[in-house]
């Protein structure tokens, strides 16, 4: 300490309160020092206690602190986390509410949460019914019947589709709205019908079911009497409306494999009992084929037609009564480089369907020109047949085109048209038919007797010629029902005041029975093939050999 005399030593140490003291010393000057020490430990000793008070407290206080804390944790962070987890959960489909007692802040956004819940479940259940849903007919739909094929097994169930017929006309005379008050009438009346089978409305026109391989109504015969039963009109408001029903049926086993599933397989069959007029038909997987592959088939018709993938064969008809080629019907030949043949019968009708039969009949007609003048160059002046489909019939545009290209080139045609062309738009047809006619185009009949033949259209038809199908020539040496057919036939043409083609003239024999039946020409293999125009040439010329021997 500073208090302490000079000759005092002041020692300080780290841990001891040193004061100096008294130490006898040798020599002449005796100097005397002091120390005094005392233990730190001693002079501690009074605090102790009050150390060990403080260190209680603060250990206490942190205590306190910890608990305190893990009270507000618990008060301000569960409520958040609890929201938070339920918010993930949400996020994830998983919908639980939260429970966040009490009034406060967080009571209230649990409540707010769980209310948004409830009105998310119920906003998605009415999502869900609607997507399930036809919202013309309130009827199941679509979507719905293939969940339900898919619960109860689509590999056994069979699955149906009535058709109401010519559908689009009903709804273009009627409009949507009632036109869908029909096909609930329906539903309610096959449903009824089939002990009660739920009905999904699976396409404009079609009401599906579903029948399990139980059901005593997955056959044809049961539908038939099914669509049979249910072919009544329906009342809508004050209007009677003809419900004319066919129908589609699929078998699990038969439609294996096919590239569209069991619900587009009912309503494919109901096209072709539509098509085909018949009440009801099975899907067939071979019949189907692949439609895929057709999907670029016009386009690559179009290109054989600039790049020479077309072509035309010639088959001559022979006139019974005078022995000797009176004309030659044009036939189209496809070449296709990967496919190979394509015949006529597999691409006209998709030709007539997408509106192509237009280009491909005005290249026929060119091309036939062509070739007539060719053959007119040689000494052969024949008259030339062309098919004309249907479609053109209604085309005044068509029918314009084909009027100047006969008057420009002076060419001989006569276009060979179906009774069924007529039926469309029957006034219109007979307008650009007379057009024709009185332009010197002549007409034929074609394929009479196989289609649904019909007087009165025939009556009104201004043709000069009558073809019999192929198909009662082929048999006519079978059995005497064709020959009268055949007969009649000649007989009511010929008083029409048409001459009579019979096609598919295959033997001598049906040849001779021909000429005895009057019919006046013949056309078929047995008089020749069709053959390019060059092969039609040449036995043209052999002919005429043959007839100056
Ligand atoms: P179609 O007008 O009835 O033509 C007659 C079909 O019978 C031709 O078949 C011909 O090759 C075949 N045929 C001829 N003689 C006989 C015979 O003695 N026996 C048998 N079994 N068959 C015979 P193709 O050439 O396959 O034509 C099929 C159909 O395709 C034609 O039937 C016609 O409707 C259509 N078609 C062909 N070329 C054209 C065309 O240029 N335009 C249009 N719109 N249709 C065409
Ligand atoms: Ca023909
Ligand atoms: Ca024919």
């Amino acid at each position: 300490d500073d208090g302490m005399s000079a000759d005092g030593a002041v020692h300080r140490a780290r841990d001891a309160f040193v004061v100096a003291q008294p130490i006898p010393s040798f020599g002449a000057t005796q100097q005397v020092d002091l120390l005094i020490s005392y233990p730190l430990s001693a002079a501690m000793a009074p605090y102790q206690p009050m150390l060990l008070a403080i260190l209680m407290f603060s250990v206490f206080g942190a205590g306190l602190l910890v608990i305190s804390g893990g009270i507000v944790a618990k008060s301000l962070t569960r409520p958040i986390w609890q929201l938070d987890q339920a918010v993930q959960a949400l996020a994830a489909g998983d919908r639980k509410p939260v429970d966040v007692p009490g009034g406060d802040e967080f009571g209230r956004l649990a409540q707010s949460f769980n209310m948004m819940l409830g009105d998310l479940e119920a906003r998605e259940a009415a999502i869900v019914q609607m997507s399930r849903e036809d919202a013309e007919t309130r009827l199941a739909n679509r979507r719905a019947m293939n969940d339900d094929l898919q619960a109860l097994g689509e590999e056994t169930a069979h699955v149906a589709g009535i058709r109401v017929m010519r559908f689009r006309h009903v709804r273009a005379a009627i409009g949507h709205t009632a036109a869908a008050q029909a096909l609930v009438v329906l539903a309610e009346r096959v449903s009824a019908f089939t002990d009660g089978a739920v009905p999904y409305r699976i396409s404009a026109a079609d009401i599906g079911l579903i029948l399990p391989a139980s059901s005593p109504f997955a056959n044809l015969e049961a539908l038939r009497r099914v669509v049979v039963a249910c072919s009544q009109p329906a009342t809508i408001g004050d209007a009677s409306v003809d419900l004319l029903l066919c129908c589609g049926l699929t078998d699990p086993d038969a439609g294996r494999g096919a590239p569209i599933g069991q619900i587009d397989q009912a309503v494919v069959a109901a096209d072709f009992a539509e098509k085909h007029q018949t009440q009801a038909a099975k899907f067939d997987l071979k019949e189907y084929g692949n439609p895929a592959a057709t999907l670029s088939l016009m386009s690559e018709m179009l290109t054989a037609m600039t790049e020479g993938g077309l072509e035309l064969h010639y088959q001559p008809k022979y006139c019974l009564t005078e022995s000797h080629v009176c004309g030659f019907e044009a036939l189209i030949r496809w070449h296709h480089p990967v496919r190979g043949r394509i015949f006529p019968d597999h691409f006209i009708p998709i030709a007539e369907e997408t509106g192509h039969i237009r280009q491909l009949t005005e290249w026929v007609v060119s091309r036939a020109i062509e070739d007539q003048q060719m053959l007119k160059a040689q000494g052969f002046d024949l008259p030339i047949s062309v098919n004309v489909s249907g479609r053109q019939l209604n085309e005044d545009s068509f029918a314009l085109w084909a009027l100047g290209k006969v008057k420009s080139s002076g060419a001989r045609l006569c276009f060979e048209i179906t009774e069924t062309a007529v039926i469309n738009d029957p006034e219109k047809a007979l307008r650009i038919i007379n057009l024709f006619r009185n332009s010197g185009i002549g007409i034929s009949i074609d394929d009479y007797g196989a289609g649904l033949s019909s007087l009165s259209y025939l009556k009104q038809i201004p043709a000069n010629e009558l073809k019999i199908d192929k198909s009662f020539i082929l048999s006519m040496t079978n059995g005497q029902s064709d020959q009268l057919m055949i007969q009649s036939t000649i007989d009511l043409a010929h008083a029409m005041g048409m001459s009579v083609v019979a096609e598919g003239v295959e033997t001598e024999h049906a040849m001779a029975l021909l000429k005895v039946m009057g019919a006046d020409s013949a056309q078929g293999y047995f008089i020749s093939k069709p053959q390019p125009i060059d092969a039609m040439l040449d036995f043209l010329r052999t002919e005429e050999e043959r007839a100056c021997a």
